[in-house]
């Protein structure tokens, strides 16, 4: 019989976790593997709350095994390191963000791209190689292999660092990797969220012309003079999108409910590219011949490899970029679950693990 969640492993554990469906969580003891020769451990100060943790408590999209211990945004600091560990000592300040593992022998796996190796294991909600599952970062603490820590910048604020882990890295890749770095350029980012929010400040610290495109006009003020975008468009004033069609290199389209892509589409100019980012529920509809008249791409980006991770993160500390968040205690976190799902937050909850957790313990 498998052992219970709470004697599989030797060290201690206590987090919050979902028990079913319903998303609900609760102060939950567990236990992590012993510290091994190529594993970091660190004591969890902060953990971020990813729209993904939403969807992953509740189900929704159909892989949750329960009890679940959500997160994958963790900063802390490091309380021991594996005796093959070279880049991190005790001490450090360090983070873990969406993956704990891959094959490491794949083509993706060789080119730094972690993030698209077909046996990758998430941080969380995932059977581990010993067979494990996977826990995440609303716990006292963390262990994953050097590999998978990436290390936080002395300037860099811990709380306002960690959303990047998961949101910055998911918005600075496809921005480095389809070229929507080079001065001069008009870059469109669709929705104002948590990814979108952090997008418009990459995206500015790489210098680049940004109109942010949104549903709602309240954000106009916010995305100007708050995050420092150049222009702002209501997406179906069409007015508006008329005034902007054909001027954008490309667009970086954060929105996961089902929205139309042609209007979109009609903002590039000539071989410009929409990068998908948000997973709607449904397939979205592609028109042909908006792609066609203007060699037009579609093409989608999902969070980064290690090595970028890290980049990422000295980027942003050199150009003092964070996410704007609302620090919570781990007890208000089912209530920030309700407040995300009306995307009442500017931008991300961020727990506040180092001084809530340990007084939720029953
Ligand atoms: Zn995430
Ligand atoms: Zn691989």
């Amino acid at each position: 019989m498998a052992k219970s969640p709470e004697e599989e492993h030797p060290v201690k554990a206590f987090g919050w976790a979902a028990r079913d469906h319903s998303g609900h969580l609760s102060p939950f003891n567990f236990s992590r593997r012993e510290t091994g020769e190529e594993d970091v451990r660190f004591k969890v100060l902060y953990c971020g709350i990813c729209h993904s943790d939403l969807h992953s408590i509740k189900n929704e999209w159909g892989n949750a095994a329960y009890p679940m211990v959500p997160g994958h945004e963790i900063v802390g600091v490091v309380t021991e390191v594996g005796s093959k560990v070279e880049k991190f000592k005790v001490g450090d300040k360090v983070g873990v963000g969406c993956l704990v593992g891959a094959c490491h022998s794949c083509e993706s796996c060789s080119d730094d791209l972690e993030n698209y190796c077909s046996k990758l294991i998430l941080t969380y909600n995932m059977p581990y190689h010993d067979g494990t599952r996977t826990y995440g970062g609303y716990s006292d603490t963390m262990v994953a292999p050097e590999r998978y820590v990436v290390r936080i910048p002395d300037n860099m604020p811990l709380a306002a660092g960690a959303p990047l882990l998961c949101a910055g890295i998911t918005v600075y890749s496809p921005l480095k990797y389809f070229g929507f770095t080079q001065p001069g350029m008009h870059i469109g980012i669709v929705g104002l969220g948590g990814l979108g929010h952090v997008a418009v400040k990459f995206a500015k610290a790489f210098g680049v012309k940004v109109t942010l495109i949104s549903t709602s006009l309240s954000k106009k003020k916010e995305a100007i003079e708050h995050l420092g975008a150049d222009s702002f468009v209501v997406s179906h004033d069409p007015e508006q999108m008329q005034a902007a069609m054909g001027t954008m290199d490309g667009i970086l389209d954060t929105v996961s409910a089902t929205h139309p892509l042609l209007p979109l589409l009609g903002l590039l100019k000539n071989n410009g590219k929409l990068i998908l980012l948000g997973v709607p529920e449904k397939p979205l509809e592609l028109p042909a011949f908006s792609l066609i008249m203007g060699r037009k791409t579609v093409a989608g980006s999902g969070i980064g490899g290690m090595k970028e991770t890290q980049e990422m993160l000295d980027f942003a500390a050199k150009h003092n970029v964070t996410a704007d968040i609302e620090v919570v205690p781990m007890d208000y976190v089912n209530t920030a679950m309700e407040r995300l799902a009306k995307a009442d937050v500017r931008y991300r909850f961020v727990i506040d693990i180092g001084n809530s957790l340990s007084a939720t313990k029953p």
